[in-house]
């Protein structure tokens, strides 16, 4: 997940030219005295790029995932269903509202099992929430076929695979709102940010005004004049962090393409001899991690040992599982689901997960990729 890595005098300069034009760092209003509005601008630029009609600029994409359920009309008590491998952020944006997060399983693609998720709706289930994995994305067509079937919406955490498309559509863009990170672990970044897309009005409608203490921001009237209906909260993005964002899409399918030339080359050397994570016949992932199964338990450490010495490390998987998932948060799920976790926590047991860097040279991963055959 490299934006950090690619960070250079681009992002610098958008910041500073903010302040050259007077310092506005305020999204909203002072319409007489700012030359520019960068987070409005970067939201644009995401509609451009990513072809739907709207898109919302929040504080991190927990709270896109938040906001995106209210839009949706999730209730306390509603049942959301997602998967057991997730990041706590996901569970913890449907526990925030009062809903309850339901757990479905994973299949071999590690992202969510449609069969799984029929088998756990109930009257009470509102949305269906897949979280797509490390780069690849979950089986849309699957997802959406069960939630028109059974009048449910969907929400699509695509907090990791940001650039990663199905069916030649970006993700975000193939449920009823989906929910993205630009924290500074992800693939491109604003520090700390999150985005809203919806094809829908009624959803932006309510996404923007919420996440402004239920502003309205009417064009025609002062911010301290402004209508409002509904109240909010404050999830806003700032205009230094909209700036950088419009710098990091720009870089997004360079990163991408960096990614995947890394990616192959190391994909080509293990094919063989390792079993390689399924990727779905109409996904189109981000490179951003390639990940294998090796359940000897023997072998398993010394591929750690061996990725450790060669300056790459696991990053999320097996090592990072414990913070990263909500199972593992005793206090985040009630018991009957963290049991539900049970086939997903011994699948990802023997899980590899190698990052790509783009600091690193495809070179380096070609010869990684040797050093692991050389121990099976
Ligand atoms: C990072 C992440 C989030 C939360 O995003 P933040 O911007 O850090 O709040 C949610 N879900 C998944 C799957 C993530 O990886």
């Amino acid at each position: 997940m490299p934006g950090f890595e690619i960070i250079d005098r681009k992002e610098r300069k958008a910041v500073e030219k903010i302040f050259k034009e007077g310092g506005i760092l305020f999204a909203h209003g002072f319409h007489l005295v700012r030359k520019n509005y960068y987070v409005r601008d970067f939201e644009k630029e995401f509609c451009k790029k990513f072809k739907c009609k709207y898109s919302l600029s929040v504080s991190s994409g927990t709270a896109a995932i938040k906001i995106g359920l209210k839009a949706l009309g999730v209730k306390p008590g509603d049942e959301v269903i997602t998967q057991g491998f997730n990041f706590v952020a996901t569970v913890e944006a449907i526990l925030d509202i009062g809903a309850k997060p339901i757990i479905a399983n994973i299949d071999q693609t590690l992202n969510i099992d449609s069969k799984d998720v029929e088998k756990l709706i109930t009257p009470k289930t509102k949305v269906i929430l897949p979280v797509h994995m490390l780069g690849v994305a979950a089986n849309m067509d699957l997802v959406n076929k069960l939630a028109k079937k059974h009048n449910l919406k969907v929400l699509e955490d695509n907090c990791e695979s940001v650039g990663a498309k199905f069916d030649g559509k970006y993700l975000g863009t193939l449920g009823d709102v989906g929910a993205l990170s630009f924290d500074f672990g992800k693939v491109i970044t604003t520090g700390e940010g999150g985005m809203i897309l919806t094809n829908n009005l009624k959803n932006d409608k309510y996404s923007r005004e919420y996440h402004d203490h239920g502003h309205e921001n009417n064009p025609t009237l002062p911010r301290g004049k402004d209508t409002k209906k509904i109240y909010g909260f404050n999830y806003r993005m700032t205009e230094m962090q909209g700036a950088i964002g419009i710098v990091q899409l720009k870089k997004l399918s360079k990163i991408i393409l960096s990614n995947k030339k890394r990616y192959e080359a190391l994909l080509k050397e293990i094919v063989q001899k390792y079993k390689i994570r399924q990727i779905p016949l109409k996904c189109k992932p981000i490179y951003d991690t390639l990940i294998f199964f090796e359940s000897n338990n023997n072998l398993r450490k010394k591929i750690i040992k061996t990725l450790k010495k060669n300056g790459f490390g696991t990053k999320n998987l097996p090592d990072a599982l414990e913070w990263h998932c909500a199972a593992y948060w005793n206090h985040a799920l009630p018991p009957n689901q963290i049991k539900r976790v049970k086939k997903t926590k011994n699948l990802l047991k023997t899980a590899i997960a190698i990052p790509i860097w783009l600091k690193k040279n495809v070179k380096d991963y070609s010869i990684l990729g040797k050093n692991l055959n050389k121990l099976k």
